[in-house]
């Protein structure tokens, strides 16, 4: 049972939820972020931005509008209870998996992506996750929390095991998670450039794709909440995204857009733009 509101949606994606292949879907929610919230506005702000945006893209060659994609709007929360916002998603999200359509969900803080990988897991157990982000996400406990956007990504190891998790542009974490990262994760610090060695080991492989826009610098997406210096420019994400365009992917998500930090809106632009580029690789 889908619950879920919205107003506007995504460009170019208005099909019906029956007919459409793809589901666009808004995880408002920021209740764990550490340092500054505001990530819960990101999904209507996308939506709303997203009409400065073109449907076709020149770097994969694509349409959305070749596409059925469907936007449903955010899941409804009980703000303040984290885990049953986390069960909201889940169901949300198997809803989606069980009509054999493939998700993309709007974020939210990186937590949100826990109960997407849990339900999108459970129909392909042979999951693999590429992961771009600043921070490693490894915690084990964030402040004694185990639910956290700082331990997402260690919750995703617990769910899928050793090598099933390639992480890219990390530039910040503890000492611990780093090393934690060396047995367990492939770890590319800083950058992509590990990236092509990847692919052939995931070609025929269900992928899903986690993007939290903090692994870009800060000096073209200050709309967040821990901005970390030092990141990736724009053109070696979307060359990354490209260069992915062979994988399975069966689902998706874009977090940590919040959009007040950044008044000229150009964080905003980005989201959009990054998120038209994994619609595309969804559809292909
Ligand atoms: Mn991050
Ligand atoms: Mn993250």
């Amino acid at each position: 049972m889908l619950n879920t509101y919205q107003s506007h949606s995504f460009i170019g994606c208005d099909t019906d939820f029956g007919d459409a292949d793809i589901i666009i879907v808004g995880a408002p929610f920021d209740g764990t972020t550490s340092f500054r919230p505001g990530t819960r506005f990101a999904p209507n702000q996308i939506r709303i931005d997203s009409y400065g945006l073109e449907t076709y893209s020149p770097y994969l060659d694509l349409d959305l509008e070749d596409y059925k994609i469907a936007d449903i709007g955010d899941i409804e929360f009980p703000f303040g209870n984290t885990e049953k916002v986390l069960d909201a998603i889940r169901k949300n999200i198997s809803t989606i998996v069980e009509n054999n359509k493939k998700p993309l969900m709007i974020g939210g803080e990186h937590l949100v992506s826990l109960p997407a990988f849990e339900a999108v897991a459970k129909k392909y157990p042979d999951l693999h996750i590429i992961h771009f982000d600043a921070h490693t996400d490894l915690r084990e406990d964030y402040m004694g929390e185990k639910l956290s956007h700082a331990t997402v990504i260690r919750r995703g190891w617990d769910l899928l095991g050793d090598g099933r998790i390639f992480q890219f542009g990390i530039r910040s974490g503890t000492k611990e998670e780093f090393e934690w990262a060396k047995s367990h994760t492939h770890l590319n610090k800083f950058d992509t450039d590990t990236l092509s060695d990847v692919i052939p080991k995931l070609k025929n492989k269900p992928v899903y794709l986690t993007i939290d826009l903090d692994v870009l610098d800060p000096s073209i997406f200050s709309g967040t909440g821990t901005p970390e210096p030092g990141g990736i420019q724009m053109k070696e994400l979307l060359d990354a995204l490209t260069s992915l365009k062979e994988i399975n992917f069966v689902g998706a998500d874009i977090v940590e857009l919040s959009p007040h930090y950044d008044t000229s809106g150009v964080s905003t632009a980005v989201a959009c733009k990054v998120i038209r580029e994994v619609l595309l690789l969804l559809a292909e």
